[in-house]
């Protein structure tokens, strides 16, 4: 492993204590590490966080920075940490969602967790910003990663901004707008021959590697970190709705790490007194052409079985996702469920979005908004409950997958004629 000599400062990473194995529960000192010594299980950040005055918490949390950094309390950074260069990712949008509530037939509270609202128009700068401040108390020099297209870019924007080095792997046929994107910022961006799976592959060999020395990988040996940007999403949302949960989340899955960490927040929220104690359901959301752990959930299966991606949701791309087995754990547990959309219900749920709120989505909240609708015609969500449905990914970005779709109405010459032979008068 690419280890780093370098004096950690006692209070680098927080609340944070240890890296914890979610298998077995072993605990190992906070480090550069992602898998278990004992059962090779995943590693994740444990904390001891600030209990006791809840409502001490909160008015700090609300007199925080506006963005994520209001909860670095119940994060694995430092305290100084909105002091030192960053995105500053977090607070977007919770919009409430009248028009689509109507037309989807939701007559409880709908709102749209909006993230393509942050600096690289995707949910990724979220666990991208956790992930430099661990780089950077580890010493490590070139920050790299395997991406689905919208994690690149967060890479390359954050090492342009605190003066790392970026390397960034990608599968080679990309979305041009993914690619641009990622290769604006500077650093070397590298299209491998191969999906995402043989990325993510690829990566873990050349960590083992001299080649890889000094690299810090934000989702392979800075996973555990990394992962923890996701609970912001969560942070945001019951803050947003007045500090309380909502009855029902709407969450998609690549890798699983963010419908996991979401769930991880909450119930941190709740054991801090945060929020009421109350239950929720988290729903997951993939494409059908991609969709490993919807099929486990439906068969009634512990175990997730690896599938070859073939969707034009590329960002969920992810056929043997890592966190597919906590996922389903998660949909059981809290009464949810695991469902998944094909292509053509995808743009249409783009272009529903687009036109009962403006808000223009990738092709993941296509997903996520497609999903939704499909559990409210299956009976399986509630349309009286208070729902929250996330687009974590800028429409911009995947403009291929409604091209033919959203086209102008006419192209006309200049004249008042020409627009009444149109038909618009
Ligand atoms: C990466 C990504 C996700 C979720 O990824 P996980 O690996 O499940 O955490 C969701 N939406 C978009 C747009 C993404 O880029
Ligand atoms: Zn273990």
């Amino acid at each position: 492993m690419a280890l780093v000599s370098h004096t950690v400062a006692p209070d680098a990473f927080g609340p944070a204590v240890a890296l914890s194995c979610r298998e077995c529960g072993a605990r190992t000192p906070l480090a550069p590490d992602f898998a278990c010594v004992e059962c090779f299980g995943p590693l994740e950040v444990a904390y001891e966080l600030p209990a006791g005055d809840p409502e001490g918490l909160r008015k700090q949390i609300e007199n925080g920075p506006l963005n994520i950094w209001r909860y670095a309390p119940l994060l694995p950074v430092s305290p100084d940490v909105a002091e030192r260069p960053s995105l500053n990712p977090g607070l977007t949008k919770l919009v409430k969602a009248d028009n689509l509530a109507r037309e989807l037939g939701v007559t409880g509270s709908l709102y749209v967790k909006d993230d393509s609202g942050n600096p690289t128009h995707s949910f990724k700068d979220r666990v991208v910003a956790i992930a430099v401040e661990a780089a950077r108390t580890f010493g490590f020099t070139t920050l790299s990663c395997s991406s689905t297209g919208n994690l690149a870019g967060a890479v390359t924007a954050a090492a342009a901004r605190t003066g790392l080095r970026a390397c960034v792997f990608i599968p080679h046929d990309l979305e041009a707008g993914k690619v641009v994107m990622a290769a604006v910022y500077g650093g070397d961006v590298v299209g491998i021959d191969g999906n995402y799976d043989d990325v993510n592959r690829f990566c873990s060999e050349l960590i083992g590697d001299p080649a890889g020395e000094g690299w810090g990988f934000v989702n392979v040996n800075l996973r555990p970190y990394y992962g923890e940007g996701s609970k912001t999403l969560a942070y945001e949302i019951c803050e947003q709705l007045g500090w309380r949960i909502p009855d029902q989340l709407v969450i998609p899955i690549a890798s699983g790490s963010q419908l996991t960490k979401i769930d991880k927040g909450l119930k941190e929220l709740i054991a801090l007194g945060l929020v009421e104690d109350k239950p929720y359901k988290i729903f997951g959301a993939q494409a059908e052409g991609c969709s490993p752990v919807s099929a486990a959930f439906k068969a009634g299966h512990d175990v997730v079985r690896p599938q070859k991606p073939d969707t034009i949701a590329k960002s969920l791309a992810i056929g043997n996702p890592a966190d597919g087995i906590y996922v389903l754990d998660i949909a059981r547990r809290t009464g949810g469920a695991v469902e998944d959309v094909n292509d053509e219900q995808v743009v249409d749920a783009i272009r529903l979005l687009a036109r009962t709120e403006g808000i223009f989505a990738e092709t993941a909240g296509g997903v996520t908004v497609g999903v939704l609708r499909k559990l409210i015609e299956n009976g399986v969500l509630d349309p009286a409950a208070e729902t929250v449905v996330l687009n974590t990914g800028d429409g911009l970005k995947t403009l291929e997958a409604v091209a033919d779709a959203a086209r102008p109405t006419a192209v006309i010459r200049p004249t008042l004629d020409s627009f009444r032979e149109a038909g618009l008068a």
